[in-house]
């Protein structure tokens, strides 16, 4: 069952009032509809299998689903995932923001086959990508991610559980008070928005932990699912834990966070690299020209999705490197960039965890001689 759709909007907004600010952010992240270049692929079928609002499945592939959410329409998933499934064992891809989440996503299997779960993947170990792995743990199906995955969740998510809130929320309502611009104050409630959302969630979830480490240096990996291969691939760029599914025989790649599919993208982790990040996504613009992504967030898209995030990618750098040139101090820097026209639309998830961030990064590999 589902947690959001027995309520009405009213009820909802009652229910969920724990988690206001994050609310509030969530609502102005709408999934776009699926783009017009899809609509004559014939991997894509234009209509979903389920639809829960906060999330759907599609079939995008031959025993492939992609599973998409609208976090304008609720909290329950938060990340896209999806599921390969193979004539032998099935695989399910991410951990979602909620036990409902992945519940919702094994549900959607079920209407399509009885066969086994091989297992469960991570993509990485970001809370909305991992906060309903205890789903996986009460039902027996066995959770991979990255080796250092497991530490990673334990190390940030564990601390904000024996943590009071107003402890944890009090540096960044103190920015907001301390902020030097209207524009500094936006970004600043635009990070306690989403730290609210990582400390609501943090703190009510029992902690499901993966229990099948990948060791980055024995991958990449194959597996048979039965007429069905998959590949497990890892990349640097968005968190130091990062594994791609691949289905090479049909041009199709599960990104997880290393696309943000007509988003900004999220940089803030401190294993995050932007020059790692932007040779993955030269590496995906070299897959098929065919190739279709499920992203971490956003819609499905084909190769213009990887344009345009490295076109977002090439836009920050451009902006920061006039600034360090010019000798900006970089505190400075990271609240001056300008979103583009072309850009407007693409949702900034909060300035402290996407563009931020990024600047602050390169600012320091260019320190480094980096890039
Ligand atoms: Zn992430």
């Amino acid at each position: 069952m589902n947690l959001v759709n027995g309520f009405s909007r009213r009820e909802f907004l009652a229910h969920t009032s724990c988690f206001g600010a994050f609310y509030a952010l969530a609502r102005h992240i709408p999934l776009p509809a699926l783009a017009t270049e899809l609509a004559g692929d014939s991997r894509v079928s234009q209509t979903s299998l389920v639809d829960k609002g906060f999330a759907a499945v599609r079939k995008v592939g031959n025993g492939l689903y992609a599973t998409t959410s609208d976090p304008s329409k609720g909290l329950t998933t938060l990340c896209n995932g999806g599921f390969l499934v193979g004539r032998d064992a099935a695989l399910l891809i991410e951990g979602f923001a909620t036990p409902a989440g992945a519940s919702f996503q094994m549900e959607a299997l079920r209407t399509v086959s009885q066969v086994p779960v091989k297992a469960a993947l991570d993509t990485h170990y970001h809370f909305d990508h991992s906060m309903g792995n205890s789903f996986y743990g009460s039902n027996n199906v066995p959770l991979w991610a990255h080796a250092t995955a497991a530490k990673r969740i334990v190390d940030n998510y564990s601390p904000l559980q024996g943590a009071d809130k107003e402890t944890v929320l009090a540096p960044f309502e103190k920015r907001i008070k301390d902020a030097k611009s209207d524009t500094e104050r936006a970004h600043a409630q635009s990070d306690l928005n989403a730290l609210t959302g990582v400390f609501q969630i943090a703190n009510s979830t029992v902690l499901g932990l993966p229990n099948h480490p990948l060791d980055p240096a024995k991958l990449p990996l194959s597996i048979d699912l039965g007429r069905l291969t998959a590949v497990l691939e890892p990349y640097p760029g968005h968190s130091g834990t990062d594994i791609v599914t691949r289905i090479p025989e049909q041009n199709v790649v599960y990104t997880g966070d290393l696309l943000f599919s007509g988003w900004y993208p999220v940089c803030f982790d401190e294993k995050a690299t932007i020059s790692g990040w932007r040779d993955t996504l030269k590496r995906f613009a070299s897959f098929d020209k065919g190739t279709l992504f499920v992203p971490g967030h956003g819609q499905i898209c084909g190769q213009e999705g990887i344009v345009s995030i490295r076109e977002v990618f090439d836009d920050i750098a451009g902006q920061a490197e006039k600034m360090y040139k010019a000798g900006v101090p970089v505190e400075e820097a990271q609240h001056r960039y300008v979103v583009p026209d072309k850009f407007k639309n693409f949702p900034i998830y909060a300035w402290g965890f996407t563009i931020g961030p990024a600047i602050t990064k390169l600012y320091s590999e260019w320190k480094a001689g980096k890039s």
